[in-house]
């Protein structure tokens, strides 16, 4: 792409201009101003013109669950501490991503509630202007003591992951007889009125495969937008097959046994989950298919480790270290060029159907699933 201004086409309600690299050193990469709504929003466009706003920050590898297919009963070895990115250090990536058009962040881990001073952490983030959407990914176990107070931090909304309605097979699944901290989590996130609230189950066949129908019913009464997630090859847990998977089309059959599904149409926060609604339901649906439907043409994300390596795939192993520039007196504009290299090595698609597929090196307690 040369340099200059050109109009592009992004979509009925985007007048857009492109600014390609004024003096930067990189071809190929354009940042990109479009006026939505009457405003001006920076946006970043990776070389297969994905606009890319959505930064996913694992902030600690440190998990109180030992889900079976995430990781072995001792645990994986630990970063250590001193590696580990301060909440300083990553309000500071933040910041400066924001002005380049990262508008969109959620915090996981490992299990992001069991780092100190995260309610501080979530408020300091919240008060980031250019940040537009704040979310958290939580295991629930220690949502009850804190859902009140992240919700006067500022967090908007939440997600739970929950592979199990009953208490032997979440300590099965988990290895921890925690079931009613997550559920008493659920209720207190539902009181405190953070919305909306998300459970993600990872259905597995032969596992909970049983639990699908009854997930569902919670929507019938329930505000909640219960996602069922395929199981990826990832991690360090028990041995991932393929016939393990149950697909998305699979877990869809299976829904249609509890209710019409009525298709919702996606909002610009959407990832990339089909959105349903049961007929009469007062919550929702939501079916993410990472390994049956590739869903990366429309992959807006980023990934920050906890030792602070950009990624810029789930599925891809390379790294873009950012910590190393920040301790070293790295500037802003440095911070930002490292952003556009990892916009440039962002992958077309993950390879999981390719034979070149192996599973990433990082558990996904350190990338943040
Ligand atoms: N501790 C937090 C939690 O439990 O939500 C955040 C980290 S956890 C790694 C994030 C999500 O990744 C969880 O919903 C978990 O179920 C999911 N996950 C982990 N391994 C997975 C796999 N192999 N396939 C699909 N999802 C997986």
């Amino acid at each position: 792409m040369g340099n200059g201004i050109q109009m592009a086409n992004i979509s009925d309600t985007d007048i857009g201009l492109f600014i390609s690299d004024f003096g930067m050193r990189i071809l190929d990469l354009v940042s990109q101003i479009a006026v939505r709504n009457r405003k001006w929003e920076i946006m970043l466009l990776d070389p297969f013109r994905r606009k890319i706003n959505y930064l996913r920050i694992s902030i600690t590898d440190r998990c109180n669950l030992r889900c079976r297919y995430c990781m072995p009963e001792e645990g994986i070895p630990l970063i250590p501490h001193e590696e580990i990115l301060t909440y300083e250090e990553i309000l500071r990536i933040v910041r400066v991503f924001a002005t380049e058009g990262i508008s969109k962040v959620r915090l996981t881990g490992g299990e992001p509630l069991v780092r100190k001073g995260i309610v501080d952490f979530v408020s300091r983030l919240s008060q980031i202007e250019e940040i537009k959407d704040l979310s958290l990914t939580t295991n629930g176990i220690l949502l009850k003591e804190f859902a009140h107070d992240l919700k006067k931090a500022g967090l908007r909304r939440i997600n739970i992951s929950l592979d199990s309605l009953t208490k032997e097979r979440f300590c099965q699944i988990t290895r921890k007889d925690d079931f009613e901290r997550v559920w008493a989590g659920i209720e207190e996130a539902l009181r405190v009125g953070l919305f909306p609230i998300k459970i993600n189950m990872v259905a597995i066949q032969g596992l909970n495969d049983d639990e699908i129908e009854s997930f569902a019913r919670l929507t019938l009464h329930l505000p909640l937008i219960i996602r069922y997630i395929e199981y990826m090859p990832s991690g360090n847990g028990e041995e991932w097959k393929e016939s393990d998977i149950l697909t998305i089309p699979r877990i869809k059959d299976r829904l249609e046994r509890v209710g019409k599904l009525i298709p919702i149409p996606s909002g610009r926060w959407d990832g990339p989950a089909k959105r349903f609604r049961i007929e009469g339901a007062l919550g929702e649906i939501g079916l993410i298919g990472p390994v049956s439907s590739h869903f990366c043409d429309d992959c807006n994300r980023l990934r920050l480790t906890p030792d602070g390596k950009i990624r810029t795939c789930l599925f891809s192993d390379e790294e873009i270290d950012v910590k190393e520039l920040l301790r070293n007196g790295g500037s802003d504009q440095d911070l930002k060029e490292r952003l556009l290299v990892a916009l440039r090595e962002k992958p077309e698609r993950h390879p999981i159907h390719t034979q070149h597929f192996k599973k990433c090196q990082r558990n996904m307690s350190a990338i943040g699933g």
